[in-house]
């Protein structure tokens, strides 16, 4: 029995090591790259869905390692967070997306808004708040053209701690958007002392909207509890014209997704922008 005891530990720490490894691994990378310059920002355009006018783009993390491989965040943000390394990356985040709104302003889109992903390592550090008004200052950017999204798995989380937070982001003048909305749980008096300003209705409830007749349920009652507790409503990863059909005749305001543009560099953007004036 103890052989055999002993043969289960060797087995479970080899694999368990081989996996550790690989993030220590990666967590060097990304630390390094970080460094050098690795990381980069793609910015998605957000557009009204009546008429398809831009008003404003999400930020979103890019990694090209040395060797020109891309990894996508879903991968290496785990791992930013997991090693404390996001709070440093999110404020290079927040600072290079607060600068290219003040660029796009000067060049004339005067009304757009800028959202920047904010992981919950990173609000929950003590000094979030101090760090979002120094990055305020030192660009520039206007706070009301400014938005934060946080996920709904943390607006969950420790009730009067995060309303106390909000509210001194609220301060700041930004606004607060909650990602990935109904994939969590928020209950409806929780989200009222939120002081949340937009749901950002999840990937996978749109890619449902055009299959079965119930497909539709969720986004609908997102759309429907943003109208009832007067919030706004945008709806991700619209891909086709088929969901924005039905993401319209359920009254969704605003949509962002492949189906207006992927993911574009700042001169993309720019350009993207310059094709859309109307
Ligand atoms: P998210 O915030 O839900 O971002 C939306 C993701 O959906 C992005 O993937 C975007 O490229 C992708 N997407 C947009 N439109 C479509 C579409 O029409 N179809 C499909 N299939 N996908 C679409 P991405 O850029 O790989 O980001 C993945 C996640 O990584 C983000 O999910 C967010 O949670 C996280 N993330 C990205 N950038 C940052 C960042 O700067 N900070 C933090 N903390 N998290 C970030
Ligand atoms: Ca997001
Ligand atoms: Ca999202
Ligand atoms: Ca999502």
């Amino acid at each position: 029995a103890k052989s055999q005891q002993r043969a289960g530990h060797f087995y479970f720490s080899r694999s368990m090591g081989v996996e550790i490894r690989e993030r220590v691994r990666m967590m060097h990378a990304l630390r390094s790259g970080f460094q050098r310059g690795e990381l980069f920002l793609a910015y998605q355009p957000q557009v009204d869905l009546a008429t398809s006018r831009p008003f404003g783009a999400e930020a979103l993390l890019r990694w090209r390692t040395e060797d020109g491989r891309m990894i996508g965040p879903d991968r290496f943000i785990p791992i930013a967070e997991y090693s404390g390394l996001i709070v440093d990356i999110g404020e290079w985040v927040l600072r290079q997306a607060l600068a290219e709104l003040v660029r796009l302003r000067a060049g004339g889109h005067r009304d757009f808004t800028m959202s920047v992903n904010v992981s919950q390592v990173q609000f929950r550090h003590p000094h979030f708040v101090d760090m979002l008004r120094r990055a305020l200052e030192d660009t520039g950017a206007p706070a009301d053209y400014v938005e934060l999204e946080i996920t709904e798995s943390m607006a969950m989380e420790e009730p009067a701690l995060l309303v106390e937070k909000l509210a001194q982001v609220k301060r700041t003048g930004v606004s607060i958007a909650i990602d990935d909305f109904g994939t969590g749980f928020s209950s409806l008096s929780h989200l009222q002392r939120l002081q949340v300003d937009r749901l950002k209705i999840d990937r996978t409830f749109v890619t449902e909207i055009t299959g079965s007749a119930r497909g539709s349920s969720i986004a609908e009652m997102v759309i429907q509890l943003g109208r009832n507790l007067g919030l706004s409503v945008i709806a991700e990863g619209v891909e086709d014209e088929r969901q924005a059909h039905i993401l319209r005749s359920l009254g969704c305001p605003l949509a962002q997704g492949f189906l207006f543009s992927r993911p574009l560099s700042p001169e993309a953007l720019l350009e993207w922008l310059g094709n859309q004036a109307i």
